[in-house]
């Protein structure tokens, strides 16, 4: 049975996939990864480049852009044999790269995903995001008719401890995941079906910001969707926790119009006090 928060984290992709998909068409404007973002993407292509080195014989078509180029080469590099880094497949409307696919003995194609994040110890604690982008991965390259056997993540050893030149061997964990991947493959269809939705979209659909904007992932179209919000907003309250949304729904946007009968700590009470007053806060204590 899907579970609570995986109700809420597939809510957020498909609004985030949805109205970024409206967003896009309708302004012609692409939402770019922020700073932050694009600082991670780098690390997981750091992370990435010492994945490959446990394949040296590994073809490399990451160099190659757009759709068709890589779709073409992966389908002559198949016929290699080899492990294949940035291997495309396209299947109904869907494109897929995936960051490492391996022959096994049986002729089938193993499914990696390389990941900067370290390894859990428990695998019940692997983020459920992996594992969709594993499952949308193995649909589209079965659904291309790929044979694939397992999926693994390839995460950082937490207990790897370098001495002398780094060992990829050791800096990875390779965690089997090909069961909880199979178990969310079902789903898979639908959700795609719910994403092309928002392609056929002629404007981009009203979705409130709610706390899935940052789950599992700050979402590239918080500026534009949070534009709403007054520079001090209710989201500025210190430790604010389900505060600024119990706030916002009552329609509350600014740290001043907060109102009296509204339960806020000290802290609180004393922000709310200076935005009010415009005047500073002093502490009486720190001033003896
Ligand atoms: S910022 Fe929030 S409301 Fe806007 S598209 Fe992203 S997830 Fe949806």
């Amino acid at each position: 049975m899907e579970s609570r928060s995986s109700r809420k984290r597939n809510t957020s992709l498909v609004c985030n996939v949805r109205k970024r998909c409206g967003f896009t068409i309708t302004t012609k404007r692409c939402c770019r990864p922020s700073t932050h973002h694009a600082a991670i993407f780098e690390q997981g292509h750091t992370v990435g480049d010492w994945a490959k080195k446990l394949f040296p014989r590994g073809i490399d078509l990451g160099r190659l852009t757009g759709f068709e180029k890589p779709v073409r080469a992966t389908h002559t590099a198949l016929r290699k044999g080899r492990a294949i880094f940035e291997a495309s497949f396209t299947y109904n409307s869907c494109f897929s790269r995936a960051d490492i696919i391996v022959p096994t003995e049986d002729g089938r194609w193993d499914i990696i995903e390389v990941k900067s994040s370290g390894a859990p110890d428990d695998i019940g604690d692997l983020r459920e995001v992996y594992l969709q982008d594993l499952a949308f991965q193995r649909y589209v390259y079965e659904g291309a008719g790929l044979l694939v056997r397992n999926s693994y993540l390839l995460l950082l050893n937490k207990k790897y401890l370098r001495s002398g030149v780094i060992d990829p061997q050791q800096l990875l964990a390779r965690v089997d995941v090909t069961d909880r991947v199979n178990a969310l493959l079902p789903r898979v269809p639908a959700k795609v079906e719910e994403m092309r939705g928002g392609l056929a979209l002629s404007q981009c659909p009203e979705v409130k910001v709610s706390r899935h904007c940052s789950t599992p992932y700050d979402c590239a179209l918080t500026d534009a969707c949070w534009s709403f919000l007054p520079q001090s907003s209710v989201f500025n309250l210190r430790d604010g926790r389900s505060k600024p949304w119990d706030l916002l729904a009552r329609g509350i946007l600014r740290i001043e119009d907060v109102p009296a009968d509204f339960s806020l700590n000290a802290q609180q009470s004393s922000q709310v006090a200076c935005h009010r007053t415009g005047l500073p806060y002093m502490d009486q204590h720190a001033k003896q």
